[in-house]
């Protein structure tokens, strides 16, 4: 008899959109797709922020000409950077090659994030780690995009 040998790829997702409380403000957005591939194994739920070292919950952050700011001004940058250097790494152990990421995010949003105004306006741009996953040819899109 031979054996099968697993080879579907798996998603990397974000973790929020797959229920768990890892937002600033401790919350999820829980996205029903999201949810069900995580439950049938084809996706790996990843926060990129908490990878940073950053805790949950935590200041609002956005992005500003390329960096990342709370709103009381702290430079999270570097935590921001290294988070995302963590999902990547994830994403290419399990051999990903798209990505499901939360829309918006200083993080995970992909073609429009906040614009580093704290007043919910967006502007075009990635968030740190879609922009990392993208330069590494994962595919990313949004939970609106599904
Ligand atoms: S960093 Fe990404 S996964 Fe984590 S809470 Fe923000 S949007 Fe969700």
């Amino acid at each position: 008899m031979t054996e099968t040998i697993e080879t579907k790829t798996k998603i990397i997702v974000s973790a929020c959109l797959a229920g768990i409380k890892c937002r600033f403000d401790g919350t999820s957005k829980p996205c029903q797709k999201v949810i069900e591939l995580v439950k049938k194994g084809e996706a790996i739920p990843v926060c990129p922020e908490e990878l940073g070292g950053l805790k949950t919950p935590r200041e609002e952050a956005e992005q500003r000409n390329g960096k990342v700011f709370t709103k009381s001004g702290k430079d999270l940058t570097k935590e921001f950077e290294t988070g995302a250097n963590a999902m990547l790494k994830i994403a290419k152990e399990n051999n990903c090659t798209k990505a499901i990421l939360k829309s918006k995010s200083p993080s995970c949003g992909c073609g429009k994030v906040f614009d580093g105004t704290f007043g919910g306006k967006l502007a075009k741009g990635d968030g740190i780690a879609a922009k990392l996953l993208k330069d590494n040819k994962i595919t990313v899109v949004t939970e609106d995009e599904i």
